[in-house]
């Protein structure tokens, strides 16, 4: 059976390029999207279109996506995954850190979900997945406006699921723990990365991109008609 067209943001690093690689496995054409475009070449994967993409920029996401359904078909399902994590104090914090986050983590990401709407409900079929974070459930130090990004993914998720349910579209949240990637990179300050580094450490590890990657296919690969609709997944022995 011909395979369907998957798009993937945040394909160049981390979560999202695991990701990129498992659904290429199985033989799915890919549309990965990221600002660095040359990690994601580098995959060499076959029937898949690269593209640097600020998620922020809704007209080039629109265009983007067009452009590979003109190519592979309807896409049929979204992982929206690219995101942004600068911790601070809210006292001390650059607002700007704040206006990033909010328009790559939210904004970006209901770019992606316009981009792929549409086409879903008029096909009667597709699932968008939303990488949304145990920061999306629960709160942490220093993490006031990640946290706010992350509980304003998955309650818009959850809206979303609802409101594209009687067009058979499926709306999957995944909510993980802490993960070994670049995300803490980001951050300015840099005693709150130390101290976040000795809570990884004192934890005994963190989640690897594959042990993402693999609830994302999980939840993908169940038929149209059964939706999970959440998956919150950590480390044992994260709190
Ligand atoms: P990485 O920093 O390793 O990867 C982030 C990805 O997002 C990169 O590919 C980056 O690509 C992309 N990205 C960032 N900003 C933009 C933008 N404006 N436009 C397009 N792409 C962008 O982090 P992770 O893999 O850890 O993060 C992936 C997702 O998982 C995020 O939403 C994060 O919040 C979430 N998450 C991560 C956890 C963790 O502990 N790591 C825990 C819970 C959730 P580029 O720079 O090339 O644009």
């Amino acid at each position: 059976m011909k395979k369907e067209l998957i798009v993937i943001t945040g394909a160049s690093a981390g979560i999202g390029l695991a990701t990129a690689k498992q659904f290429a496995k199985l033989g799915h054409p890919l549309l990965l999207l990221a600002r660095r475009v040359k990690p994601m070449q580098a995959l060499n994967l076959e029937n898949t279109i690269c593209m640097s993409l600020d998620v922020t920029d809704r007209k080039a996401f629109e265009d983007a996506v067009r452009l590979a359904e003109s190519q592979f078909g309807a896409v049929g399902a979204i992982v929206n995954n690219a995101g942004i994590m600068l911790l601070g104090n809210i006292v001390s914090q650059d607002p700007k850190e704040w206006d990033a986050m909010l328009d790559v983590n939210i904004k970006g990401l209901l770019n992606g979900v316009h981009a792929v709407a549409e086409s879903m409900v008029k096909r009667n079929s597709g699932t968008i997945i939303n990488i949304s974070s145990i920061a999306g459930i629960k709160t942490f130090p220093n993490h006031t406006a990640y946290v706010g990004t992350k509980f304003a993914v998955s309650g818009l998720s959850e809206n979303l699921r609802e409101e594209m349910a009687p067009h058979n579209v499926r709306v999957i949240t995944i909510e993980p723990g802490a993960v070994d990637t670049t995300l803490l990179s980001h951050t300015t300050d840099e005693s709150i990365k130390e101290n976040y580094n000795i809570w990884k450490e004192d934890m005994g590890g963190v989640l690897s991109v594959e042990d993402v990657s693999n609830a994302i296919i999980y939840a993908y690969n169940q038929p149209q008609n059964v939706c999970i609709r959440e998956i919150v997944i950590a480390a044992t022995k994260q709190l």
